[in-house]
């Protein structure tokens, strides 16, 4: 685990090589997982799988992320196929990010860097603020000049340095990573960010053993987790451990579906795509930079990409709250959306077991009063009114 390898191209580089790799693909940490095997009990945690990862959590919130419960939601089956919610909301500050902001932070520990940082305006900025405030480090958070007041009221609650940012700010995500600064930038989809994603295929295999799910469906934006989770497939295969990887989708946001638009042209590289608006502000990258390594993961596994619209994604997200009893974003709620779409194309069958990635909690969005349906009853009613 002391290299950095190319998926595209087997190029290795030394583990503090910052740059991605000369073919301008993106690296991630060569990891030998043969000889692996599910762990003999131990906590549920995304720690249990030692030895694939790069490191080990100092004591502090980094430990606490991961080992979220695998929901089987009868009530969110589409068309016969059998829905199970991932429910990464039950992470520390309610997303999947929490996973790699935790072995980011924990690298950055054990190899005595003081400062981390990243470059987001979103789930990842809380995630590493809070992350890095558990661990005492200092973070600083690159975020656009105009973010919305709530928004920054959530990142700031953990105290980071917040940097906003004036300029192109799509371009920071390379910026910062070439920056002569003595900063560890944990971007979107940086090395130890990716093992820490991974980490949430590793426990939906386990769940699952010696089954395998059929297909995983999942909201994709700048890539970083459905490398992760296709890295993960890779490893439980060279351990023997599934015979076949579940079939991954993509799920985006019409408004900003780069990978969607690639994928159905059958290209291999993402042309960026001009922002439109849209509720799902979670997933908007319009030029990710894992894309190309996410064609590869969808083609690799014989699965697919799918976008839809706001309204399909608000009628999933209230759907997953009644009917499952789960608080999504709209960001998250796109994989349900997606699902039904693939059913409705007969893209995934009747009979399937299909895992679906909750990414992050509805708890920070701010309720909809005008939306509200109640009624007044006077206390001496309340017998009649029940
Ligand atoms: C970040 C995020 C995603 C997208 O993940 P990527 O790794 O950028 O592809 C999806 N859902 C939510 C809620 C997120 O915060
Ligand atoms: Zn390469």
């Amino acid at each position: 685990m002391d290299e950095l390898v190319c998926y595209a191209c087997d190029r290795r580089f030394d583990l503090d090589h910052r740059d991605r790799c000369t073919c301008g693909e993106p690296l991630w940490i060569d990891v030998d997982a043969t000889g692996f095997d599910w762990p003999d009990g131990g906590p549920w945690s995304m720690w249990r799988y030692g030895s694939l990862l790069p490191v080990e959590p100092p004591d502090g919130i980094a430990t606490a992320a991961g080992g979220t419960p695998l929901v089987r939601t009868p009530r969110l089956d589409v068309d016969g196929c059998r829905v199970h919610v991932k429910d990464e909301t039950e992470n520390p500050t309610g997303s999947f990010k929490d996973r790699g902001s935790a072995m980011g932070v924990s690298a950055a520990v054990h190899r005595g860097v003081g400062r981390v940082g990243t470059v987001s305006h979103g789930n990842m900025a809380i995630s590493m603020a809070a992350t890095a405030a558990g661990h005492g480090l200092a973070c600083t958070v690159l975020v656009p000049a105009d973010i919305p007041e709530d928004r920054l009221g959530h990142i700031a609650r953990y105290d980071p340095r917040i940097l906003r940012v004036e300029g192109p700010y799509g371009e920071l995500y390379h910026e910062s990573l070439a920056l002569d600064a003595p900063i560890a930038f944990v971007n979107s989809d940086t090395p130890y960010r990716v093992e820490g994603q991974k980490t949430v295929a590793l426990e939906v295999l386990e769940t699952f053993a010696p089954e395998v799910p059929d297909a995983i469906v999942l909201p994709v934006s700048s890539g970083g987790q459905c490398s992760g989770i296709w890295k993960a497939l890779g490893e439980a295969a060279d351990a023997g451990l599934i015979d076949r990887p579940p079939r991954l989708f993509a799920a985006q946001s019409e408004a900003r579906a780069p990978i969607v638009q690639a994928f159905e042209r059958g290209d291999d590289v993402i042309e960026p795509v001009e922002p439109k608006e849209t509720i799902a502000y979670s997933i908007g990258n319009v030029d990710p930079p894992s894309g190309a390594r996410v064609l590869a993961a969808l083609r690799d596994t014989d699965g697919g990409a799918v976008a839809v619209a706001d309204d399909e994604l608000e009628q999933a997200r209230d759907d997953m709250a009644r009917r499952a009893g789960i608080c999504v974003e709209p960001s998250s709620a796109v994989a349900l959306a997606g699902l039904r779409r693939l059913c409705e194309h007969g893209e995934i069958d009747a009979g399937e077991d299909v895992v679906v990635i909750a990414t992050g909690t509805g708890f920070r969005e701010p309720g909809d009063a005008a939306a509200v349906r109640s009624t007044t009853v006077d206390l001496d009613d309340l017998a009649g009114a029940l």
